[in-house]
């Protein structure tokens, strides 16, 4: 188990190479096998050919020549003394003789060599019984062949004589019969030693072939698998932050696991995934970055109400709604006697009274409306869709507001308002001139109230 473990561990090109490694193996066992085998084979079909074929045929021969001499001893018997043949019998018994003796001689020199030089691999016992059986038959056929000579030297031969030597030569064809069935079955239990040793191979090449073929085919699946379920997964996480950026959604940050296998393919996972935290961290504070730099253009940096930039950029918008028949009005506003606020308090409390000025009016103003700071301490209110009185009535209300507003650490303070709507031909400059009139009005007549122009 804990081999395993470490195994999956193990980085994919070294999963890879010890499989290969393996089935490498498995192959080379199948050659070594094959060739230790097929010599084995060859040496055996070797042995048969070279020995036991050669034996076998002249056991034959030997077979052949003891019935012609079964037949040349019916002759000379039958002929008797009659001496018309054109060869003598002993003549015709001593080529017989000299025969035999060479083939006997020549199959007991090749059994002799063959076992000598160890040419004989199996049935060993077997060889050396049919040598000594071969032998003893020498021996005989010797005996046999000197009482033949003996009874011919006697000239006339009784037929009890001949009777005995027929029994004789047929105890030999006997030993010659008992010397061919043994290697009958010598070369019948070659034939299946050899047999043996072939199902053997094909068995055991078999078996590693099949071996070989199934680590090779699950070295196949597993790299098949393991490629197409990374790559997938990787492929999945490319696609997803393809297409947050296409919707212009946030990268979802992917989720670290503690990776179970630590091989190459995992790393690239583990990596691509830091890229995409990476990315979607990078993407985000761009988002800060540039929601920020939208505040800085178009705010105001004490007050936080929007700034003269974007007063131009919203009234210009207004005014051309306003052509189209879309009224609106304006209230300009400016704080009374601030001078003597700064003069009095210092110019940090004029700036704490400017913000509690924003604050207040921010929080009661419409969603539609917005506050601008024009410059100093002097602000406007952008009220769309609204004719002068309604403005007026907003101006009247946020007037009394900041007149009770009540902050301990920040002195009183009360403000002005000149309110003008739109009028046709109106552009930037005349309609911003009349509230600023209607303004200059309110503070003429005594400042904290509210003058339409
Ligand atoms: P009035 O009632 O006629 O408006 O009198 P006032 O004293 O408010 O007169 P004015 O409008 O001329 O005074 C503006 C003063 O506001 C002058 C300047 O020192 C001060 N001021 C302008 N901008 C700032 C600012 O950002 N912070 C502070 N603390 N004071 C400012
Ligand atoms: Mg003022
Ligand atoms: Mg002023």
């Amino acid at each position: 188990m804990h081999l395993m473990q470490q195994w999956f561990n193990k980085s994919l090109q070294r999963k890879i190479g010890s499989l290969l490694v393996v089935l490498l193996a498995f192959l080379f066992i199948v050659i070594v096998y094959s060739i230790y085998k097929l010599k084995l084979i060859s040496a055996e079909m070797h042995e048969v050919a070279d020995v036991d074929v050669p034996l076998t045929e002249m056991v034959s021969e030997l077979e052949m020549m003891q019935l012609r001499q079964h037949l040349l001893i019916e002759k000379f018997r039958l002929e008797g003394n009659q001496s018309k043949a054109l060869l003598t019998p002993e003549a015709t018994f001593a080529a017989q003789r000299d025969a035999l003796s060479f083939l006997l001689d020549k199959a007991v020199r090749v059994l002799n060599r063959s076992l000598q030089q160890h040419q004989v691999r199996f049935a060993t016992e077997t060889h050396q019984q049919i040598l000594s059986s071969i032998e003893h038959y020498h021996k005989q056929s010797d005996i046999f062949e000197q009482e033949l000579q003996l009874t011919l030297s006697q000239g006339h031969t009784a037929e009890q004589r001949w009777q005995q030597l027929e029994d004789d030569a047929a105890r030999l064809d006997q030993s010659i019969i008992s010397i061919l069935q043994q290697m009958e079955k010598l070369t019948l239990e070659a034939s299946r030693y050899t047999d043996k040793h072939e199902s053997e191979f094909m068995l055991v090449n078999t078996g590693l072939g099949l071996c070989a073929f199934f680590i090779g085919l699950y070295l196949s699946f597993y790299i098949l698998r393991i490629f197409r379920l990374r790559i997938s997964r990787i492929q999945a996480e490319i696609k997803t932050v393809h297409q947050s950026i296409e919707q212009g959604e946030p990268i979802a940050s992917p989720v670290f696991q503690h990776p179970v296998h630590q091989d190459e393919l995992t790393e690239l996972e583990h990596d691509l995934k830091m890229m995409v935290q990476r990315l979607s961290q990078e993407i985000s504070n761009r988002e800060e970055v540039e929601q920020q730099l939208l505040i800085l253009a178009t705010r105001d940096k004490l007050t936080g109400a929007f700034n003269r930039h974007k007063w131009d950029e919203q009234l210009r918008m207004e005014l051309s709604l306003a052509e189209r028949g879309n009224t609106f009005s304006i209230a300009l506003l400016d704080v009374d006697f601030f001078k003597k606020v700064n003069d009095q308090f210092g110019h940090h409390v004029g700036d704490k009274v400017l913000q509690a000025l924003t604050e207040c009016i921010s929080q009661r103003l419409r969603k539609t409306d917005s506050l601008f700071r024009l410059g100093g301490e002097e602000f406007v209110i952008l009220l769309p869709q609204q004719k002068a009185e309604a403005a007026c009535q907003v101006a009247e209300t946020l007037r009394q507001q900041i007149e009770d507003l009540n902050i301990p650490e920040l002195p009183r303070f009360t403000i002005s308002f000149g309110v003008t709507e739109y009028h046709l031909k109106d552009d930037e400059d005349t309609i911003l001139k009349r509230a600023d009139q209607a303004l200059y009005k309110a503070k003429n007549m005594g400042r904290n109230r509210v003058e339409v122009g």
